[in-house]
């Protein structure tokens, strides 16, 4: 489906937007490319080009752009990387990410954004994005170790298991702190242990199962 006119320019403006803070072209070109509005719900789609985080049904929100253009840039993607992301949520910045990368591994814990984000990212084209219903482990070791990994929800610390499924010189981006505000940390995985910078604040759902938060009771 061809854009109309007006969602093109409301993307072009929210790129704008971003520029001010990312520099790196080919992220910014990436979320460009990429249709946003339709990975909200189809009453948010009039808010789908601000640059805010939206609600995307079972307690779940779509990240903020500005949020995602900054953790792609954090990932410094040349193209031919194994990328993991934790958290598919609605699909949006597994998009992303396989527009900069050569394959994208997704993990969901809950079945039902999984497939719908499965089946819009097939819909749509992005061929090299797998997305898995996670258990109990973080992650997905079997198609590690990964180049670069990121973790779309929030965790108290950042867990060992992912630390385990990056590739020697790899990249981890992950938000860390406490359940309602947290730091947006970048970790590099060298011979020497692990080197961590901090980026800024955010404020992310939580990281559930063992490595982030406790459960909610059912
Ligand atoms: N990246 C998403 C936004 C993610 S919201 C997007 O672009 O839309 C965070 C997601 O992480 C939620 O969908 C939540 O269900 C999921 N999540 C929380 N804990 C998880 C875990 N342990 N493993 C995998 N996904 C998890």
């Amino acid at each position: 489906m061809a854009d109309t006119k007006a969602v093109e320019s409301a993307r072009h403006a929210l790129v704008a937007e971003i520029s001010r803070e990312v520099a790196d072209v080919r992220v910014l070109r990436a979320i460009g490319r990429v249709p946003r509005e339709r990975f909200v719900p189809e009453e948010a789609r009039g808010y789908a080009y601000e640059n805010r985080p939206l609600p995307i049904g079972e307690s779940q929100t779509i990240s903020q752009p500005l949020i995602v253009a900054l953790m792609t840039q954090a990932l410094q993607l040349e193209g031919d990387e194994t990328v993991l992301e934790v958290g598919t949520g609605s699909g949006y910045q597994a998009a992303v990410l396989s527009l900069l990368a050569q394959r994208v591994i997704s993990v969901e814990r809950i079945p039902r954004l999984a497939e719908g984000a499965e089946r819009l990212l097939a819909d749509l084209g992005y061929s090299n994005v797998e997305v898995r219903v996670s258990g109990d482990r973080v992650g997905w070791p079997d198609a590690g170790p990964y180049e670069a990994i990121i973790v779309t929800a929030a965790s108290p610390e950042s867990p060992a298991e992912l630390l385990d499924q990056l590739a020697m010189g790899g990249r981890l981006v992950i938000p860390v702190g406490s359940r309602t505000l947290q730091e947006l940390v970048r970790i590099v995985k060298t011979d020497k242990g692990a080197v961590r910078h901090n980026l800024g604040p955010c404020r992310f759902v939580p990281l559930l199962g063992s490595s982030g938060w406790p459960e909610p009771a059912s």
